[in-house]
């Protein structure tokens, strides 16, 4: 079993005012996807960043922060938007996926995931291997979800990554971003960032400021924390550059790809 996650800054532009989706790399990711599968039949699950749909309604109304009780209406009216907003993102791409027919159910996790305090807690993964069982390609993203603590959250594609693989156990984790893997800092403002093959530590990165983009659930720092904590399970990662035409076609194949391997070895 593969698990794929295709960031939110390879689907959408996250820097629009509006969300927008980004319809070529979309488009190549899913032909890529489904050559890989016509090359030899494999398990697949996918999971998607929220980009530029999901972040605006959840900064808007704050979601994942502490709230007084008569603020709850319009905090569960964000989590209502959000939710669709990620929801629309998320039938774009299954449409594009269901053109080169892959045969892809969404599994939202606002529907059966359950956080305690921004983490995962909740979660039967029943239907994921269901599901698997029958041929199909499930597919989850980034969401809202019920909080043990604080009554709604924003979870990230990231947290779900490590949730399910976690829980599931796969041959291979894969995380296609639009840079190719870790550097000790960020590579799209430092010209002299130095890029790791491995990455084994978040002592590594030269400092934790600036690491993150415009992102409420935490851009790369957050990414390698959830991949770190895999790492502390056995469980490998692969962060590669999805802009590369061919990148996940070759990740998927188990063809060399330049990336960076979160491994605590
Ligand atoms: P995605 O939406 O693909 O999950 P993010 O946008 O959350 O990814 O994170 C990827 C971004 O993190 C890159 O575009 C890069 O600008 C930024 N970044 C910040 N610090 C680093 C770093 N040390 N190494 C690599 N990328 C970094």
């Amino acid at each position: 079993m593969i698990i794929l996650k295709i960031g939110g800054s390879i689907l959408t532009n996250k820097d629009a005012a509006e969300s927008e989706i980004d319809e070529k790399n979309l488009s190549r990711i899913a032909k890529e996807i489904k050559s890989s599968l016509d090359n030899d039949s494999k398990e697949i699950i996918i999971v998607h960043g929220a980009g530029s749909f999901g972040h605006p309604p959840a900064k808007e109304y704050k979601i994942g922060e502490p709230f007084d009780k008569d603020e709850y209406p319009q905090k569960r009216i964000g989590f209502s938007k959000t939710q669709n907003a990620v929801k629309r993102l998320n039938m774009l791409i299954c449409d594009e996926f269901i053109k080169e027919d892959l045969p892809v159910v969404a599994v939202p996790a606002s529907s059966f995931m359950v956080a305690t305090n921004k983490r995962i807690t909740e979660g039967d993964l029943d239907s994921f291997k269901r599901y698997l069982n029958k041929g199909f390609i499930p597919v989850i993203y980034g969401d809202v979800v019920l909080d043990n603590d604080l009554e709604i959250c924003v979870i990230s594609g990231d947290q779900i990554i490590q949730y399910l693989a976690k829980n599931l156990n796969p041959d291979k984790v894969i995380l296609g971003t639009d840079v190719d893997g870790v550097y000790n800092k960020n590579p799209k403002t430092h010209d002299d960032a130095v890029f790791f093959d491995k990455f084994s530590s978040l002592e590594d990165l030269d400092t934790l400021e600036g690491t993150t983009n415009i992102d409420v659930t935490g851009g790369m720092v957050g990414k390698i924390k959830e991949l770190l904590y895999l790492a502390d399970l056995g469980i490998e990662s692969k962060i590669i550059n999805a802009e590369i035409e061919n990148n996940i076609f070759k990740a998927l194949n188990n063809d060399q790809v330049k990336g960076t391997v979160i491994s605590r070895g």
